[in-house]
């Protein structure tokens, strides 16, 4: 058995999480309110805040109003006390490194790009490796108040074992990276795929704070999603749930990166919008892409079609709307599946929010079965591109402040 610091360990007591939890959630908060929100008696409020407080996790602040009398302490989480390491492994080799407060406030970012090419599963852990090793060595003395490292991966993940069990772009099979990097940085690992991740996140800092059922899909090379439904982050028999990307809207549809054919990620992903456009250029219409692409089409993507769908070019803004209608077809599977209170729609086709949203929101009012449902509430991540990565983050904090992975 490898040793793993205990300040994962020490969190287990349920109270302790409880009370820790509460304070995080009201910000600040005095010992009273504590004991009445928690139904745990003040004797033990006061006992687990001392704790707390001699273990700087919980700092006294300047006292509240009170009417008359003396002015109760407030209690806080002291954001300074303990970091986090979030690490997000996005489909096209990027790969972002986020040094994290407990109060989810980023404090230092990286961002590495894997070699052009093929990479060997061990040239990437030990790439991991060496990132995360001087990432860590530069935080100084703060080094010694990381509680553990959250990992955002794409692809199948099994997130109680921490394996990648397929990241397509990358070809792996099967990789453990969770003991892999516990080995070699002796620090508590989770993994999850990104946009289940992601979804954890927007729970905690997003659009999806207090919702109890939300979906949260991923779009951008590959279409994904975290299912949340009350309270609960699906993971499936087979941890596929939430593979939105290939629940099929056209029996008839182009090919799929999966093998099947018309998957809703053969619709509305990068790669499709780009291939869109293609076509309609190839057919002769006339667009800004062919300049700003300068006569190299391989240049298109999806952040060329929206700058040019900015600019009032026609072709970009079709395709982008089109897009939308697609995604409005997947939207309504899933509201149709799971009847969450909150869509987010994040990763980069959700930059073309202005674009994408109105058709959206326009089929799902027509075509959603009851009042209710027809005005779910549809909006973009406000997390942007980073929300993988604060979702990586709330991995480790949600096991810190809940005991639970998702909430
Ligand atoms: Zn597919």
């Amino acid at each position: 058995m490898m040793h793993i610091p205990g300040s994962f360990q020490l969190m287990k007591s349920l109270n302790r999480t409880l009370i820790l939890n509460t304070i995080r959630t009201k910000g600040v908060i005095p010992r009273s309110e504590i004991a009445k929100l928690t139904k745990l008696t003040p004797p033990t409020v006061t006992n687990i805040v001392n704790e707390l407080i001699r273990e700087d996790l919980v700092v006294e602040t300047e006292p509240g109003t009170s009417s008359g009398g003396r002015k109760p302490i407030l209690l806080s989480i002291n954001g300074k006390a303990r970091f986090i390491i979030g690490v997000d492994i996005g489909v096209s080799g990027k790969i972002r490194f986020g040094v994290s407060d407990l109060n989810g406030q980023i404090v230092k970012r990286e961002v590495k790009h894997l070699p052009n090419g093929s990479t060997s599963e061990k040239e990437f852990v030990k790439l991991l490796v060496t990132s995360l090793r001087a990432l860590i060595g530069s935080l100084g003395s703060d080094k010694e108040k990381l509680i553990g490292v959250g990992i955002a991966m794409h692809g199948m993940v099994d997130s109680e074992q921490g394996i990648a069990l397929w990241a397509p772009s990358l070809k792996f099979k099967d990789l453990p990276l969770k003991e892999e990097l516990e080995r070699a940085l002796n620090l508590p690992i989770r993994v999850e795929n990104d946009a289940k991740a992601l979804a954890i996140g927007e729970v905690w800092f997003g659009n999806g704070q207090g919702e109890e059922s939300l979906v949260c899909i991923n779009v951008g090379e590959g279409v994904g999603a975290g299912v949340i439904l009350d309270g609960k982050l699906l993971h499936g028999n087979d941890h596929i749930a939430g593979e939105v990307g290939h629940t099929i809207i056209d029996l008839s549809g182009p090919k799929c990166s999966c093998g099947n054919y018309g998957c809703l990620q053969a619709f509305a992903s990068g790669q499709a919008l780009k291939e869109r456009a293609l076509k309609e250029l190839a057919l002769g219409r006339s667009s800004v892409l062919q300049e700003k692409c300068k006569g190299d089409f391989d240049l298109v993507d999806g952040r060329l079609i929206y700058e040019a769908a900015l600019e009032g070019d026609s072709l970009s803004i079709d395709v982008l709307h089109q897009t939308g209608r697609y995604l409005a077809v997947g939207i309504l599977n899933i509201l149709h599946f799971y009847n969450p209170g909150r869509i987010i729609i994040g990763g980069g086709v959700s930059k073309a929010e202005r674009f994408i949203l109105e058709p959206i929101h326009e089929l799902v009012k027509k075509r959603a079965l009851t009042p209710r449902s027809k005005n779910t509430r549809i909006t973009v991540s406000e997390l942007g591109e980073e929300g993988s990565l604060v979702g990586a983050i709330t991995l480790v904090l949600s096991e810190l402040f809940t005991q639970s992975i998702s909430r």
